[in-house]
């Protein structure tokens, strides 16, 4: 219903009708906008544990090329491992092959096999 100040009739608000339509917009746009929401928080979970897993990799490495020493890397992984975490609670780990000197990050929660692909 819609009033002007200077109309004669008498004006008592929104209809029951009027407000139900409301409602059930209000309704439909929560409907659909909850499972992008969603969506988008998961792409940030991943994307997240995705940037933690490259910094400790990038860290790990650096340490493992300047001492060539497996347990000066695992010294440093019980150090910074805590600054490194998963959002979604995952367990980041690393595997160290010496032969190539190549470090693999895993997270126990994102992608099936647990691996970082490398870039
Ligand atoms: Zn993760």
């Amino acid at each position: 219903m819609f009033c002007l100040k200077n109309r004669k009739t008498e004006c008592r608000g929104f209809t029951l009708a009027e407000l139900l339509i409301v409602v059930a917009i209000i309704a439909v746009l929560v409907a659909v906008s909850i499972p992008i929401f969603n969506t988008q928080l998961k792409k940030a979970s991943l994307a997240t544990c995705e940037a933690n897993r490259r910094s400790l990799k990038a860290d790990l490495s650096a340490i493992y090329l300047n001492n060539l020493n497996a347990d000066d890397v695992k010294t440093e992984y019980d150090l910074v491992k805590d600054n490194y975490t998963c959002p979604d609670g995952g367990i980041i780990s690393y595997k160290l092959d010496e032969a190539t000197g190549v470090i693999t990050m895993s997270c126990s929660k994102h992608s099936d096999t647990g691996e970082l692909i490398d870039i």
